[in-house]
């Protein structure tokens, strides 16, 4: 059986994606999801969900809406309402149904331990364990016989040794695999008493509805390259025309193997809560197998993506995931959002710890120009919890701090400064700031720049920290900078 190319399905681009709720929005389906959407957007077509929660057991509406939060959140909006799986079952028992009356699918009665003692007997041989097919052709009177011991059965779909499966793929070109390779007659659905057809299965199901969706290309990680190969033969049994398939390359991590639950941080959910912002991830995973074209750079929203984006650039390779990058475009979408921005993220992270909630520093105003000055040093949104922290609780000083309190002059400068210092909570500016900071060098006749060391070390706790001059104006809107002048004042020398 071949899929030539050109032959397949022509019309609307229609791609969906088909994630199944046992989990969390993991970065690779995430990275899935984005190239089908940049796909569907570049063609004017329609990019679908479909919820693959058949398997009963492990699928929780819990993740459905986690994946659905994600994937929002992201930026990836959907065509339509999301195509449930499990409401589908009787069109997938149809289709079984359609393919054992046309001699396509048969029951298979062989028990667990007949199936387990053939795969230890290929096992000693050296084989590779696939089903020998033994009840493909079993006679009217084999079959009453098992039924009459009251055997269940599955339903298995055949695959001939010899068939060829060819297909064009969009990211890889010719594919090619022999039905040999896929392990013998395939189970489609699940043991059930022989009179009836049991819970249909993954590589079914998934023609089934990709059939009845009119999708137009399937794009999902090439650890699916098989199940196309075992697909495109179930296309064929069923008469439905196959839709073009593109298989993108695994996410890999440091050492160069699948990105797995074992690398940590891997859920949309984990990255969103250290900081990242959608932008950012949704820039980086678009770069995670796909290179932009010359001249657009790495740095690009979504919908500047969709406006170029093609197969022909997706690598065949595995994609490294690479922090440093995901950083870097996390820091250049922050340092340029606007403050009002900043302090719609920043506000919920704040609030969380109770900070921002009364007083000067509940003032949206107040607020945003702290964003100002933070945004140039941010690379997460978690650094701007951390790096506002001094402004919302008094911070209590490092060792440097401390030994900067003990410098010569130090004290004499600051309480020359706090004797200066303006009453009242108006805005200090910065060139009030400067005027006073010269008259205590003149007065008090310290070096400037230990007078600055000291206020920094009076008002923030650390010798690090933004800009002084705009430091000091925040704190003293809150009224913030004469209590912790005097509060350095009193810290003991050490
Ligand atoms: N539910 C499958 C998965 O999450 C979908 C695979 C496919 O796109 O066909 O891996």
């Amino acid at each position: 059986m071949a899929q030539a190319i050109g032959m397949a399905l022509q019309g609307p681009v229609r791609v969906r994606l088909a994630p199944s709720p046992t989990g969390t929005l993991h970065i690779g389906t995430a990275r899935t999801a984005v190239f089908n959407w940049l796909f569907a957007r570049r063609h004017g077509g329609q990019f679908l969900l479909r919820i693959e929660d058949t398997d009963r057991e492990r699928s929780r509406q819990e993740y459905t809406d986690n994946i659905l939060e994600g994937l929002g959140w992201l930026g990836l909006d959907w065509d339509g309402e999301p195509v449930i799986q499990s409401d589908r079952v009787d069109d997938h028992r149809d289709a079984i149904g359609r393919l054992l009356a046309s001699g396509h699918a048969y029951r298979c009665y062989a028990k667990e331990a007949e199936l387990s003692a053939m795969r230890e007997h290929q096992q000693a041989e050296s084989r590779a364990p696939r089903y020998d097919n033994r009840h493909r052709d079993l006679s009217p009177d084999q079959e009453r016989a098992f039924q009459a011991e009251g055997r269940e059965a599955v339903i298995r779909f055949r695959i001939d040794d010899e068939a060829t499966i060819r297909w064009h793929d969009l990211v890889r070109g010719a594919m090619e695999w022999r039905g040999s390779d896929l392990g013998g007659d395939m189970v489609i659905a699940r043991r059930a008493p022989a009179d009836r057809i049991g819970d249909p299965l993954y590589n079914l199901v998934v023609v089934v509805d990709d059939a009845d969706m009119a999708i137009s290309h399937v794009i999902r990680g090439e650890d699916h390259i098989a199940n196309t190969a075992k697909q495109l033969l179930l296309y064929e049994a069923l008469r439905a025309p196959a839709p073009l398939f593109a298989h993108t390359p695994l996410i890999l991590n440091q050492e160069g193997k699948k990105l797995s639950k074992r690398d940590g941080v891997t859920s949309i959910s984990d990255f969103r809560a250290m900081g990242y912002t959608a932008e950012a991830l949704a820039n980086y995973m678009t770069l995670l197998g796909w290179s932009p074209p010359e001249g657009m750079g790495e740095r690009f929203t979504l919908a500047e993506a969709a406006e170029v984006f093609d197969f022909e650039r997706v690598n065949r390779a595995g994609a490294r995931f690479d922090w440093d990058k995901l950083n870097w475009l996390n820091g250049q979408v922050l340092h340029g959002l606007d403050a009002v921005s900043l302090q719609q993220q920043l506000l919920p992270l704040w609030t969380a710890r109770g900070w921002g909630l009364e007083g000067a520093s509940a003032d949206p105003d107040w607020q945003r120009q702290l964003c100002e000055l933070l945004a140039p040093s941010l690379s997460l949104l978690a650094d701007g919890v951390a790096q506002a922290e001094p402004f919302f609780t008094t911070p209590t000083p490092d060792a440097a701090a401390l030994a900067q309190l003990d410098a010569a002059g130090a004290r004499p400068a600051l309480a020359s400064v706090l004797a200066a210092l303006p009453d009242g909570k108006a805005p200090l500016g910065a060139e009030q700031a400067q005027a006073l900071l010269a008259k205590v060098v003149a007065s008090a006749g310290v070096k400037k720049g230990v007078l600055m060391k000291s206020l920094r070390a009076a008002l923030l706790g650390s010798l690090q920290g933004p800009d002084l001059v705009a430091t000091w104006d925040l704190l003293h809107r809150s009224g913030d900078d004469h209590r912790r002048i005097a509060a350095a004042l009193e810290t003991p020398p050490a």
